[in-house]
């Protein structure tokens, strides 16, 4: 994730790790001693190990509130001094991006409806993601604070270099709406969505219906187009618009925003942003995601020119 303010270590850009659960057998064995280390051996190499350090890693125990308190509460305070902050989920398919961000939206063991009754508020289940904990938060501590506020959600996904709104009120039955993205010349480095819909939410329990409304909406138009949502991404933006009237009685408003990305699968991106063989032969490039590589790198390295598109 990244920060404006970068409070932790002063660092603008933090990166953290987490380690799911295993399922079947995998090639290799990952260990995690301490909180910031990644020890991966080599099961059919002997003695090979790689040693990677992070600001924090996750072992596969941990719950979907720690992963919370430690990466994204911090954020949100900072969104609501008006700062932007962003949180990307990147990994192979499977890995569990989706799962950390939204969390998951049904009981698995398939409850009765019948008997089921009103929906418990997303954010009070153990297996609620980054997503309806962050809005949860939101609403507790912006009732704290004494000022007027407005709470906005925006949903899109990025499939095939086509942004799709996924809060449209369309029939998804018809076809999807594309939108087109400019950048605003009055105001330097802004980026511009003609035509995103922004939802208000009044409180934790709408949330519920924009997030399945949108995941609906992602599920809807992956089977339509024949795509598989591992190729595409989603970015859920929310917007807090804070007015505060200090005591000589003028008005200040202050505006914050907390982005989160589930990326495509990285299964095709190498290490160093090269692009696999067989996914080159396939047309199956994600360029976005290739591009955020190297934005990413630039950053790092401190380059002089970062290809931001
Ligand atoms: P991705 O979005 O990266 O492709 P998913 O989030 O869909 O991966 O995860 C794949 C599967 O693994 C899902 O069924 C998800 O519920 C499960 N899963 C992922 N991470 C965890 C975790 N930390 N604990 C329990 N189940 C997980
Ligand atoms: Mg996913």
């Amino acid at each position: 994730g990244t920060s404006s303010v970068g409070k932790r270590e002063n660092q603008n850009i933090q990166v953290y790790v987490r380690v799911r659960p295993l399922v079947g057998s995998v090639p290799s064995i990952i260990e995690t001693p301490g909180t910031r280390e990644v020890v991966v051996r080599e099961r059919t190499v002997a003695n090979i190990t790689k040693t990677f350090t992070f600001d924090r890693v996750f072992d596969l125990n941990s719950s979907q509130q720690e992963v919370y308190r430690v990466v994204v509460a911090p954020l949100l305070k900072e969104v609501l001094l008006g700062y932007n902050c962003t949180v990307f989920a990147y990994g192979q398919t499977g890995t569990g991006k989706t799962y950390t961000m939204e969390g998951e939206l049904q009981d698995k063991k398939g409850s009765s409806s019948s008997l089921a009754g009103p929906q418990p508020p997303l954010c009070e289940s153990a297996h609620a993601g980054i997503l309806p904990r962050a809005l949860s938060q939101l609403f507790d501590e912006v009732r704290k604070m004494d000022c007027e506020f407005q709470v906005r959600a925006s949903f899109l996904e990025l499939y095939n270099e086509e942004l799709c709104d996924l809060l449209a009120t369309v029939d998804p039955n018809q076809s999807k709406k594309i939108l087109r993205i400019y950048e605003d010349s009055a105001r330097k480095g802004s980026v511009v969505i003609q035509g995103l819909e922004e939802v208000i939410v009044q409180n934790k329990q709408e949330v519920y219906d924009v997030l399945t409304r949108g995941s609906l909406m992602r599920k809807t138009a992956a089977t339509k187009m024949n795509h598989s949502s591992s190729r595409s991404h989603t970015v859920f933006t929310i917007t807090v618009h804070m007015k505060e009237s200090s005591v000589d009685g003028e008005e200040m408003v202050k505006v914050g925003k907390l982005h989160l990305v589930d990326l495509a699968g990285s299964e095709n991106i190498g290490k160093s942003g090269a692009v696999d063989k067989r996914a080159r032969e396939a047309g199956s490039i994600n360029q976005s995601l290739l591009t955020l590589g190297r934005v990413i790198s630039a950053l790092v390295e401190r380059t002089p020119h970062v290809p931001y598109r």
